[in-house]
């Protein structure tokens, strides 16, 4: 097994994470099997119980883990199969370090940083891959000089002295501004985040230069100088000028998977990139174009709702057709109406979402959809303001809601789940993971997937309250999949529309650029009619 350690220096935000999920993408082209990881030095077990303000969004795994949303990007760039087991954070490793204190593991001894928790992170190290890769990425978060990171990153040093040096690539990712005034690159920044690893013990390989503007030769002899990194290690990742889905091809330019393999001394072809031309090349040329409408609340944040973002986008490259995306905010619909920011849109959709706020501006959101028989989508939350909007307007239950934000409701058509009544704590206690769901023959549903059985991810308390089935169908919604198991609705339609779809689960965390979800698919289909 060969390792690769990613660190990110000067600021945060650099995209080490798709700097990762690329190099993934690109050894894979090279026929390797890869494995990605995270660690996360905050204190938070896991990011479940953050905001989407502190942190963007909670990505969910097959097995319920609720992880980073670099787990998303791992994805989507790669075949790696992650589980709970790819997302580490200081909160996991002191949980684990303070219990084995308690059980006694450690009698008789003072339980301290190093040895004992910088243990716990190198076992985590090798143990994500079950043995089944043959490169394991590890991306630290997080940037160098935090003191949270410390721990991880002598963990990384002690376990070269343990794996060999010939074994293991470090990585720094780090930012070179251009300073307008002086109209330069600068490098210092660099040099000074080089300098804190060193300080620790860790010497970069490679250094991966964010920047706005082309490296020239001179600045990238001086990176080499300074940093102590050969010149041709010194790879300039500029910013990319359509999507993400060009850093692959950008990296592979700049020689990254070529060094890596070489430091590695891995006996591996050159990357077969006709994969990832293909992706760029239809995103840069499509031949239609829609305009969709995300209804949320969190419109400024760029990755509170990535994995919507990035399957519209895949989306898009399955229909050819380019989606430019509206953000609207679901609180601006409450105040200016509906019309201002839904009329002429080929398609809407509401992602999922908790608490009160902006849910009356989604149910406007979704009454247009309805009303106009323009596409609609609704994910989790989306499809549960849909079932609230079919309840007051078509079912005339005036005051019906769901329980999450109207406790005294007379109609509470969207229940707390049997199973979430006793639960007290907030974290990892949801409805989490994949989950089974039978698809209606002949529904919209069942023409997208082609199929009677699927299993999509979940993360939710709420559900659509069973008692209202009967009367719903019969005015004209459709139950279109719903869990074998517990009898749970999964996914509703309505008749008499085009294509309006709700579903309880998260589609967006099962699609990728070279095969977009079946789902978010058909709906740009729609919306291209
Ligand atoms: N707040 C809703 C629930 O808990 C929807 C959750 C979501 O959209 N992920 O059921």
């Amino acid at each position: 097994m060969k390792y690769i350690f990613i660190t990110g220096g000067v600021v945060s935000s650099l995209g080490k994470g798709l700097t990762a999920a690329s190099l993934g993408a690109l050894l894979e082209q090279r026929g390797l099997r890869v494995c990605l990881q995270k660690f996360d030095p905050y204190l938070n077990v896991d990011p479940g119980t953050m905001s989407p303000f502190q942190h963007g969004e909670v990505y969910v795994l097959a097995d319920g883990a609720e992880t980073d949303l670099d787990l998303g990007h791992y994805e989507r760039f790669t075949h790696a199969k992650l589980s709970r087991k790819n997302s580490l954070t200081s909160g996991q490793i002191y949980e684990s370090v303070i219990q084995k204190e308690r059980r006694g593991d450690y009698l008789g001894k003072t339980v301290q940083v190093i040895p004992h928790v910088t243990n716990e992170i190198k076992e985590r190290i090798a143990s994500s891959a079950n043995g089944d890769a043959d490169v394991i990425i590890t991306e630290i978060g997080g940037t160098t000089g935090d003191i949270e990171g410390l721990p991880f990153l002598e963990a990384m040093r002690q376990f070269v002295l343990d794996i060999g040096k010939e074994n293991v690539v470090f990585i720094h990712v780090t930012l070179v501004p251009f300073l307008k005034s002086s109209g330069e690159l600068k490098t210092k920044p660099s040099q000074q985040s080089v300098a804190r690893l060193r300080e620790i013990g860790i010497q970069p390989d490679i250094l991966v230069c964010r920047s706005e503007k082309p490296l020239d030769l001179d600045l990238r002899q001086k990176l080499s100088l300074f940093c102590n990194v050969p010149v041709k290690a010194v790879i300039e990742e500029q910013d990319v000028e359509f999507s993400i889905y060009e850093l692959p091809l950008v990296l592979n330019k700049e020689g990254l998977d070529e060094l890596v393999v070489e430091k590695l001394g891995l006996k591996v072809g050159k990357a077969d990139m006709a994969d990832w031309e293909g992706v760029v090349r239809r995103l840069k040329y499509p031949k239609n174009r829609v305009n969709i409408a995300v209804v949320g609340k969190y419109m400024e944040l760029q990755d509170a709702y990535k994995s919507v973002y990035e399957s519209l986008t895949h989306a898009g490259i399955a229909n050819d057709c380019g989606v430019n995306v509206f953000r609207v905010d679901a609180e601006d619909i409450e105040k200016k109406g509906v019309d201002e920011f839904l009329q002429g849109k080929d398609g809407i959709l509401v992602p999922g979402g908790f608490g009160n706020r902006g849910i009356e501006g989604k149910i406007l959101a979704a009454q247009y959809a309805r009303e106009k028989k323009i596409p609609y989508f609704g994910i989790c939350l989306g499809m549960q303001v849909a079932v609230i909007e079919f309840a007051r307007h078509v079912a005339q239950l005036g005051k019906a809601n769901s329980l999450e934000f109207d406790a005294e409701t007379p109609h509470p058509v969207i229940n707390l789940m049997e199973q979430q009544k006793l639960v007290c704590n907030k974290g990892a206690t949801m409805r989490l993971g994949a989950q089974h769901c039978d698809i209606l023959p002949n529904s919209l549903a069942f023409n997208a997937y082609n199929k009677d059985s699927i299993t999509e991810r979940h993360r939710h308390r709420y559900e659509f309250n069973n008692s209202y089935q009967k009367s719903f169908s019969s005015l004209g919604m459709r139950i279109s999949g719903v869990n074998p198991e517990s009898n749970l609705v999964e996914m509703i339609e309505l008749n008499d529309h085009p294509w309006f779809v709700g579903v309880q689960f998260h589609p967006e965390f099962q699609s990728k650029p070279q095969s977009a979800h079946p789902l978010f698919a058909a709906f740009i289909a729609a919306a291209m009619k």
